[in-house]
Formats: C-alpha cells, structure tokens, sequence
C-alpha cells in the first residue's frame, strides 16, 4: 500500500490543475493516477494528417477567465495562441445562419424569415402560458415551434443520444436569451443582437492541438503522475484506492475527478450507491475528413437527421496551416457510418463525453458529494462533480480548491 498526502484520480485539466496548484505551495505530496498513457483527458490532442487534432471533440479557450487564460500561459506562452472572434453556424432549412439561431433569423431569405418570427410570436414565453418542466416542452415555450422542429429538439437528441425525454430544464439558464423585441429589430437593423452564451472569443494555439498545454503541466509534475493506472475500487471510509492491476493507494485526502460509475464505491451507502447509477453520460466519436468543409466557420451545428454527426468543427479554419475537418457523432449514430466512405478515415471515441442533466441528476450527485466530502473525498471537475463544466470552468475551480488548502 503506498501512501501519500493527497491522491487526485484522473489527469485531465482538473487534476492536472490541482495537483500543480499543490505543487506552487510547495506541496509535494501527491499522486494522481491516471488510466491512459498520456494527460489531458478530453482536451487531449494527436496529429492526424500533418497536423494537431483534438480527439475529445473541438476545444477552445475562453477568453473570459484571465485567471485561467495566465495560468495556461505559464505552460504555453500567450503568443503561442491565435485569438479568434467565434464563427460558428448552424444549417437549417437549407442555409448556413449564425449562431445563436433567434439572433441570426435576419440572414434567411424573407419567406423563411416570417415564418420564423411568426412562431417566436406565438411562443409561450411571449404569451404568458406558464413555463413548462420537460426539455422539449420548455424549447417550444422559449423559442417557438420553428426553431424548436427545425434545430433545437433534432439537434439536441442527436448530441444527447435521443434521451430528451428524461431531461431537465435547470441547465437552459446556459441558452443565448433573446426576447421577441431583439428578434423583431435584429430582422429590421440585418444584424445580430443578444450575446453568445460563451467562447464569443477564443484562444487556440498556433502550432499545436488544444491538448499541448495540459501535456507540458503534466510533464511539470511527471514525478508524482502514475499513467495505465484505471481506478478500479475507491473506499470512502479508509480513503483507499484500488487499480485494475491491484496496486493500493491510501490518502489524507482524495481529489476525484473521474465518473463515479467508472469505479466501485465499495463502501458507500446503499443511497449513494443508487444515486451513482442515476448518473447518466453520452459517448462522442470524432471523425477526421480529409475534404474541405466548404465554409469559413470554426464550427457548425448539423440538426438534420439525414446525417449522423450533430456538429462540424472545420480545423482548417482555426488551426492554421491544416487542412479538412471532424465531425462529432454520438456512439449509437456513428453506427452509421459503417456504409459510409469514411469508415477510413481516422476515429476517436470518447465513451465519457458530455454528462447528461437528466431530471434527478442534482439531487443525485448533490448526495454523492456530501457524502463522499465528509470522509475527505472530494468531487471535482466535469465527472467528479458531473457537470457540463468547459475546461476554463474546471480549471478555476481546482485553482480555487488546491488555493484554500
Ligand atoms: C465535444 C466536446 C467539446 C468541448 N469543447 C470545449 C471547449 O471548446 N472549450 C472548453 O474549455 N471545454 C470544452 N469541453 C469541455 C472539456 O473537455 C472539459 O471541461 C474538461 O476536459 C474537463 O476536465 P476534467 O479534468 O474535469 O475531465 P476530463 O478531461 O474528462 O479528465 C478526466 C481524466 O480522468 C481519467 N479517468 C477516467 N476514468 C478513470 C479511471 N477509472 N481511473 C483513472 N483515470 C480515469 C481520464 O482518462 C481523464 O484523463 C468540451 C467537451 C466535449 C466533450
């Protein structure tokens, strides 16, 4: 059994962050224990035909977080980065618009533009009707039913795997909020009004994946990071941790950031137990296209259903000097690429990629958590807290924990 002050599982940003926020103290007493033979988890990197691609999905970095953005320049230099004003799109109804849809309803041909505003009208949040409870129900309420059919409910079950049904809507606070009236103007004035809920402008490095600067933090710390070491067992009461080849290790404290449901809990209470299989994910695939995506946006949203993927991230448009594009899928669609040209092409899947906001999940991993921190387990990151935390997010969070240690 080894022992040690603290023992972070998993080496993805959060990890990563806490275990270097530890280290800038002085701490030196840590491990963390990582299952795949290099750190970044979901932001991690590879080259695929000559240049960088990110095989958890496409990642960039928000400006919004200085804090943030300084501490991932410490491990690659702010004028490593390229910053960009964020061009993504969606195609609908047969054209490419802005995102978000109900700010960019002015760039559809007239026709198509009534019948949208038309349905924004009628939407329950402009009519008074009370605010529904249910996912689908409450995108018809806020933004009617054009945008409801044509982008929000396709699009969504398609990168939700088709779960919408057991979807809360206390994570909607996230969508772009755009009243009727801005709609209405942005029409008359042909421009966008509202905000981008996020990375409106983003870093993403010059000449290498989103993955680099994780990997040169780890490298920081390579001393204390154990790689081919899943976790298999955790428990609660002796703050001890099993991995798959039966290696032992027992903490003062443990930082977990994995998925509850990818190790045991052995010694949890039968609630707990329960509420960590309430905890539900969906699998992402990224696909390289070697083609050219024939748009100038960094990405696009795809609601229609004749295609798998929900969303296409045109790498030649950000990371400079590449070529082709990925698409995002998830696993239950990417099925269909098997009679497709592409099977070829290179693939990534990521079984842990976005964590579901089913209607129980709060209740559930708020139980968790507690129960978990008053043995000196605590949660954090996208999977330890089950969140559908961005990478900035997480990081400031496991500055924030490691700095009141
Ligand atoms: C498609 C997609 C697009 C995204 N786009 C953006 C974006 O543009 N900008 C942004 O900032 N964020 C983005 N994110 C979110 C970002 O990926 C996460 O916020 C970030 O990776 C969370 O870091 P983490 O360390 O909490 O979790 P992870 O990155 O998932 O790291 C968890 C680590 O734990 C390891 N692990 C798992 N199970 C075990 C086990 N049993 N034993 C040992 N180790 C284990 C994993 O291998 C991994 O290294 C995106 C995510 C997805 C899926």
């Amino acid at each position: 059994m080894k022992t040690t002050g603290y023992l972070i599982l998993g080496a993805g940003p959060s990890g990563l962050t806490y275990g270097r926020r530890l280290m800038d103290k002085g701490i030196t007493d840590f491990i963390i224990l990582e299952k795949e033979e290099s750190a970044g988890g979901l932001c991690r990197s590879q080259e695929v035909d000559g240049k960088p691609l990110d095989i958890g999905g496409g990642h960039f970095l928000d400006v919004r977080r200085p804090k943030v953005c300084d501490f991932v320049f410490r491990f690659l230099p702010q004028d490593q980065w390229n910053i960009f004003d964020r061009d993504s799109r969606i195609r609908v109804d047969g054209c490419e618009v802005s995102h978000p849809l109900e700010a960019s309803i002015w760039q559809f041909p007239e026709k198509i533009q009534d019948r949208y505003l038309n349905s924004i009208k009628k939407a329950g949040c402009n009519t008074g009707a009370p605010m529904p409870t249910h996912f689908k129900d409450w995108i018809r309420w806020k933004l009617g039913d054009e945008i409801a059919d044509n982008y929000m409910i396709p699009y969504n079950s398609k990168m939700f795997a088709d779960s919408l049904d057991e979807l809360g809507t206390y994570w909607l606070e996230k969508l772009p909020n755009v009243s009727f009236e801005e709609t209405l103007q942005s029409v008359k004035e042909h421009r966008s009004l509202g905000t981008q809920p996020g990375h409106a402008r983003f870093y993403y490095p010059k000449d290498y994946g989103y993955g680099e600067p994780f990997l040169r933090m780890a490298d920081s710390m390579q001393h204390n990071i154990v790689y081919n070491a899943p976790v298999k067992e955790l428990s609660l009461k002796d703050r001890t941790v099993t991995t798959m080849s039966g290696e032992k290790y027992q903490a003062q404290k443990i930082i977990t950031t994995i998925p509850w449901d990818s190790m045991m809990v052995t010694d949890a209470s039968s609630e707990v137990k329960e509420a960590i299989t309430k905890l539900k994910h969906s699998s992402v695939e990224i696909r390289y296209v070697n083609e050219d995506p024939g748009s100038k946006a960094h990405w696009i949203y795809v609601p229609s259903l004749e295609v798998p993927y929900h969303r296409i991230l045109c790498r030649c448009n950000f990371c400079l000097g590449s070529r082709g594009y990925w698409v995002e899928t998830v696993k239950s669609r990417a099925e269909a690429y098997k009679a497709s040209k592409w099977i070829k092409n290179f693939a990534y899947m990521n079984d842990y990629a976005y964590p579901l906001n089913t209607i129980d999940k709060r209740e559930a991993i708020a139980l968790i958590l507690k129960e978990a921190a008053s043995f000196n387990v605590i949660g954090l990151g996208r999977w330890g807290e089950h969140e559908h935390y961005n990478s900035d997010v997480v990081i400031e969070k496991a500055m924030e924990l490691a700095d009141n240690e």
